[in-house]
């Protein structure tokens, strides 16, 4: 199996080439195709198994047709526990969007918020945040979700484990109804799915 037998756009391929690249993932294998066709997905995956690419490539993809977010507005969201994860999702997501003409941002707490007001002002098609900082840039209306059409959360089990589930709440209560969730979480204990099963519609389940 190769990267180019997903269906996935030169683009794409032409940046997983340039990351060394070739052989999908299993989860990757397994996540492409119907994150590509539109449906929500809930993904049992742990971290190394190569599942940012997994979401990401599919969701630059379905972004890369459309319109450019007007002011504020963020396209798709990815939401992750921690600073690092941000960081490093964001850095996945700059590279496989380097021959696209995408915009990606990070935002998390522990830094001023200034800068990241800034960069949202433009509009933004992917934007990775931890949960908090995300809500602290609505509160100041840097951010604006009526645009919103994909969301990821990442790491569910570890955002519940730190106690972000009411920040999520609050986080879901603000976007679109209609929008593709995709879920990725190592384990799915009864909160992660029951969370999971309210966020989403007839989704495709993976697993590695
Ligand atoms: P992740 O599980 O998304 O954190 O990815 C784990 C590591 O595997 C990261 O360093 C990725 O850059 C790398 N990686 C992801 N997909 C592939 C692939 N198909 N082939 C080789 N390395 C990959």
């Amino acid at each position: 199996m190769l990267f180019n037998q997903l269906g996935l756009a030169a683009p794409l391929l032409r940046a997983l080439e340039e990351k060394g690249y070739s052989t999908p993932s299993p989860i990757q294998q397994q996540a492409i195709p119907p994150i590509l066709a539109g449906n929500d997905v809930l993904g049992a995956a742990q971290t190394g198994t190569g599942k940012t690419a997994g979401f990401s490539l599919p969701l630059l993809q379905r972004l890369s047709g459309g319109r450019k977010p007007a002011a504020n507005c963020v396209r798709a969201l990815i939401l992750t526990p921690t600073r690092e994860l941000a960081a490093q999702v964001q850095e996945n997501v700059r590279d496989y969007s380097r021959h696209l003409p995408l915009k990606s941002t990070v935002v998390f707490g522990g830094v001023g918020i200034n800068p990241q007001m800034m960069a949202l002002r433009g509009g933004m098609d992917v934007l990775v945040a931890t949960p908090g900082r995300l809500l602290d840039l609505y509160q100041q209306n840097a951010v604006k979700f009526h645009q919103l059409e994909i969301l990821v959360l990442d790491e569910a089990d570890r955002m519940l484990d730190m106690g972000f589930i009411h920040d999520i709440k609050r986080i879901l209560k603000l976007l679109p109804q209609q929008r593709q969730t995709l879920l990725f979480s190592a384990t799915f204990s009864p909160t992660v799915t029951a969370l999971a099963e309210s966020i989403t519609q007839s989704p495709v389940h993976i697993s590695t």
